[in-house]
Formats: C-alpha cells, structure tokens, sequence
C-alpha cells in the first residue's frame, strides 16, 4: 500500500510528522482529495494544547482545499479534476437542528468534524464526503481556497449583525477572525477600531489602514468612548474569548455583542439588570451555516482586503516549527507572543 506524508496528533503536545497509508475511497459517497494547501487554525493549536475535544491518532487540518483524484460509485456532482473547497463539519441532516435550519446544531457535528475528529488536510490526501466539497473557481488561489470555510463562520457572524453603514464597530482581537470581521466592517460600517496586544498582528492592523489599541497599554472602554463621540460602539464583536465582561462594557445602550472567540475555560460575570436596562443584544453563533457558496462569492469578487492576511506558507514537514510563530512553543508547550496572522502548508 502506498503512502504518504502527514503531521498526526498523538495526543496533548504531540504532533508527529510520518508516514500513513493513502486513504482509499471506501464509501460510495466519498472523493479522495490530494491537498493543494492547508491553513493551520488557533483551534489546532489549542487542540495540541489539550484544551479543544480531540481524538488522538487523528491527522489534523479542517482549513484545507485540495484535487479530486478519485470518487466513490455514487458521487454525482463533483468530478475528478475538479479544484474544491472543504466544509470540515459533517452534519447529519437528519437531525431535528439540520431538519429545521440550523444545522450548526447538528447532533452529530462535534463526533465527525475533519480534522479534529477524523483525518483532516495535514496530510498529502484527505478523504471527503462529497457534499462537504464547494468547486473552487479560479480566481480562488490554493492559499486563498484554504480559508473559505474561516470565511464561512464570518459570514454567518455577518448575518446575525446585520452591520448597518452607520455603525461604529469594535473588534475584540485581530487574529485570522478579527481580521476578516474587521474588512467587513471597514467595507460596510461608519467607522471600526481593532484591540490586540501581540505586536506583529498590531503591526499588521495598521498596514491594514485600521485603528488599533493594546488593552495592555490603554483603557480600550475610554478610547472606544472617544472614538464615537461619547457613544461607544453599536457592535462589539468580541474575538478572543476572553473579553466578554469588556465587550458589555464597550457596547452602547441597543447595541449588539457576538461572543465569537471560544475558550472554554473562560467565566464572566453579568449583570441581567445592566442587559434588561441597556437593551443589550447578545447574539451567540457557531461556525458557518449557509455560508460556504457566500464566501466563496466574497474572495472570488476580491470584496476583502487579504494582502496582509497570510504571514507565510510553508512545506508541511515544516509545520511543527509554525506553532511557535502562532505562539506556542511544540516542543515545550510553552506560550510566547504570536508572530504570525495565517500560515499554510502545502503537503
Ligand atoms: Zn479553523
Ligand atoms: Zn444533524
């Protein structure tokens, strides 16, 4: 049996560059995908940490698009050739959340998700069911068609704000997600002012054009009260997930906040009467829905600024070294500053 190369999660701090089988296409629905380019998301990190659910001897990677070179009897729309997007997230549609228009409340999408629970794109090829493909086309390169399916939470985050030309937006964080909320916000709202306390993505904020402070150097609730003339902000969207009790604080009198960072080891104290007499809007939302075909409209439309966007890309047998950049240290666990926006592999 041939084989190929891929980065294997073994468990907490154990990611393993070696040799596996290429996957062989089993189920009839399945296409065997050769992958182009795979992104490396804050979730793998956190998943090498310990601290995201995980299934060990898994081959992470769910921000990947690759080739079709093989497809299962049954495969209908999606072709050998054909260039394609991956939705990493299997759900069921069978379920009553899929059933009733909210599918990212599959009951089943924590036990499939590619990448995370099964193979996933760190590798020289993937095996997709064939409706988690979305056909690339060309003005997507291979980098770019690695973040369709980031793009695709954004969107949803996107819909659920209803972001307003008036708007004043703050973005909580400027990672990868802040990042792409942060275009939307510079193509659509009034006016938009970034946080982020790691100095190469402060750096990149300001290439970006945007309006950046460290919460580490000043008091982000006064600079957000300066900022829209004693208002503060009609959209918090809060990146990090470890600044919500903050995000309340920026947000003005019938304005939203999009818990949109996740970290589960994170508490907040609310007060329910301050919600009720500020007429908060808390609007919580998970991964994309709907919103793979919109985002592949965005980037093929060139509608955000991804210049800045990608740090670097690299081989995958380079990829264990990458974690550092993204601030943590693989070999030692230990955590440092983050060096880099995006990094991408290419198997
Ligand atoms: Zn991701
Ligand atoms: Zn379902």
């Amino acid at each position: 049996m041939s084989k190929m190369k891929a980065l294997v999660f073994r468990g907490e701090g154990k990611l393993e560059l070696t040799q596996v089988p290429i996957p062989q296409v089993k189920n009839p629905d399945d296409v065997l995908l050769r992958v182009k380019a795979v992104g490396i998301c804050g979730t793998d990190v956190k998943i090498l940490e310990g601290k995201h659910h995980y299934k060990p001897n898994t081959i992470l990677g769910h921000e990947f698009c690759g080739e079709v070179v093989e497809i299962g009897s049954h495969v209908k729309y999606i072709k050998v050739g054909d260039r394609v997007a991956v939705d990493n997230n299997i759900r069921c549609g069978f379920c009553s959340f899929c059933r009733m228009g909210l599918s990212s409340q599959c009951v089943e999408i924590k036990f499939n998700a590619l990448g995370v629970m099964r193979d996933g794109g760190y590798a020289e090829y993937c095996l997709v069911p064939e409706k988690q493909c979305y056909v690339l086309p060309p003005e997507i390169d291979d980098v770019l068609g690695t973040q369709v399916e980031t793009l695709a939470t954004v969107v949803n985050g996107m819909n659920t704000l209803q972001m307003l030309p008036y708007d004043y937006v703050l973005v909580l964080g400027f990672g990868p997600i802040g990042y792409l909320f942060a275009q939307f916000a510079k193509n659509i709202a009034a006016k938009v002012a970034v946080t982020e306390i790691d100095p190469f993505r402060i750096n990149v904020a300001k290439e970006c054009g945007l309006t950046v402070w460290n919460p580490h150097e000043v008091d982000v609730i006064e600079k957000i009260t300066e900022f829209t003339y004693g208002r503060k902000a009609d959209i918090v969207i809060e990146a990090t997930g470890n600044a919500f009790a903050q995000a309340l604080q920026c947000v003005t009198p019938g304005g939203k906040v999009l818990p949109f960072g996740m970290d589960s080891s994170i508490r907040a104290t609310v007060v329910p009467n301050e919600i009720t007499r500020w007429a908060t809007k808390i609007l919580g939302l998970y991964l994309g829905q709907n919103t793979m075909l919109p985002s592949i409209r965005i980037f093929q439309e060139k509608r955000l600024n991804m210049g800045p966007y990608f740090t670097k890309v690299i081989a995958l047998e380079d990829g264990l070294e990458a974690f550092c950049d993204l601030g943590l240290d693989p070999h030692t666990m230990a955590h440092g500053p983050k060096k880099a926006m995006k990094i991408v592999m290419r198997p």
